[in-house]
């Protein structure tokens, strides 16, 4: 009887399923994402977590005249701004000591209540979407974020995770020279072929998205200007991360900032060159032709200047690489490297106004933040514009940011899958 009952009523609730929600955004501007005009009184129609059909307020309107209204009318809307190089579980490092501190003296269960504050406050300033590029020590607390987020456990920006990242054995902190304790690293050690295989297997066991190595260390000038790394995996191990990371269908991404680290990870094939200061030009025509990304991070340069050494010199080295990337055509996502400095101290949107300075149209600046990063991720069918079918990941400023690049770090409205999140 009860049995009865039960195929009853499912039958029933499959017959009868509630109504989608419709929601009608008045857009006074919009900038999609995708196209280069800004559109004036659109209309957004979001059905549950979903854009349902953008275009001219009236004719969108007639489609659904009972959907509730958000009126934006006086506002430029925009795609939900995606930062695809961060880290959750780092609180700012410009020192050792205070990334040792993390290691040492935080727990993982510690760093990842702070990892999902973060991801709060990300979604809070306009970012719906990160690429978090690894966990520094915290083990897979990146990918727990991530499954408290999507089940709405905690409010938070989509995560795509990078788990532990990998170095070679005394490649990677934190080092001591007391052999006699172990001290915990930043990075899975990863040491030949084989081991570089079972490596990336273990992380997209445990839910990697993508698979982060540091290419290189110990950075330094020649006479010619030229900066120079010392690259940490032979290329037999670095083939190996990337063929084993794309035979399991995810991507990688290398950090390398000496021109002989990015030369070794596009030998290896990656998909993203992190930071990239030591760009040549013959090594953004390779990544032209092979269609590798390079996401920048200006801002933490700009950071961690004090530390002196090779580092301010990198910032004026990075500027004019990057004027140079802009006209060859390198596609650049955006990414900041949050984490690497406060993510209660510095807006990530901070980003945006380096690439405006350094060569790109506003136009352009926004799209390396949405369109061009949905593309790095594989995810033009869900995010990274403001289109039919994709998520409902929306977000407004009072200002027009391709007048004012810095309106960006003014968001004023939020919406992550048709939920809002922030609305002043
Ligand atoms: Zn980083």
């Amino acid at each position: 009887m009860h049995a009865l009952t039960f195929v009853l009523v499912s039958v029933l609730a499959v017959q009868t399923p509630p109504p989608p929600q419709q929601v009608l955004i008045k857009a006074g501007r919009l900038v999609d994402g995708r196209s280069q005009q800004v559109q004036t009184n659109v209309g957004i129609l979001v059905e549950g977590e979903r854009i349902r059909a953008v275009g001219p307020l009236a004719q969108v309107q007639g489609q659904a005249p009972n959907a509730r209204v958000i009126d934006l009318s006086q506002m430029t809307v925009l795609p939900g701004l995606i930062d695809t190089h961060t880290h959750l579980l780092l609180q700012g490092d410009i020192t050792s000591q205070e990334y040792e501190d993390q290691l040492l003296k935080q727990s993982i269960p510690y760093r990842a209540i702070l990892a999902a504050r973060n991801a709060r406050i990300a979604l809070e300033h306009g970012f719906t979407a990160l690429r978090d590029v690894e966990t520094e020590g915290a083990m897979y607390a990146d990918v727990d974020v991530k499954l408290a987020v999507n089940r709405g456990e905690v409010p938070g920006a989509r995560i795509f995770a990078s788990t532990r990242a990998m170095a070679p054995t005394g490649m990677y902190p934190i080092g001591t020279p007391n052999w006699e304790i172990e001290l915990p690293h930043g990075v899975q050690t990863v040491d030949g072929a084989d081991n570089a295989r079972l490596a990336v297997r273990e992380q997209v066991q445990h839910g990697a998205d993508w698979i982060k190595y540091y290419s290189d260390r110990r950075y330094y000038f020649t006479p010619d200007s030229v900066l120079r790394s010392w690259v940490n995996f032979t290329d037999d191990e670095a083939r190996a991360i990337v063929d084993e990371t794309h035979r399991l269908g995810r991507k990688a991404a290398a950090h390398a900032i000496g021109s002989d680290g990015i030369a070794a990870a596009l030998r290896a094939g990656v998909n993203s060159i992190e930071h990239g200061d030591g760009l040549t030009d013959s090594l953004m025509d390779v990544m032209v032709r092979n269609n590798v990304y390079w996401v920048p991070t200006v801002t933490v340069g700009v950071h961690v200047m004090p530390r002196g050494g090779v580092w301010p010199a990198l910032v004026a080295l990075e500027r004019r690489a990057f004027g140079r990337a802009v006209k060859k055509g390198v596609k650049i996502a955006m990414g900041t490297d949050v984490g690497g400095f406060p993510w209660t101290e510095i807006h990530q949107a901070k980003e945006f106004e380096y690439y405006v300075q350094y060569g790109m149209t506003p136009m352009q600046a926004i799209q390396s933040g949405t369109s061009v990063a949905a593309a790095m991720l594989g995810q033009e069918q869900n995010i990274g514009a403001i289109a039919p079918g994709l998520y409902a990941d929306i977000v407004a400023v009072s200002g027009d940011p391709t007048r004012d690049i810095t309106e960006l770090q003014r968001v004023k409205f939020v919406m992550k899958g048709g939920t809002i999140y922030l609305s002043q």
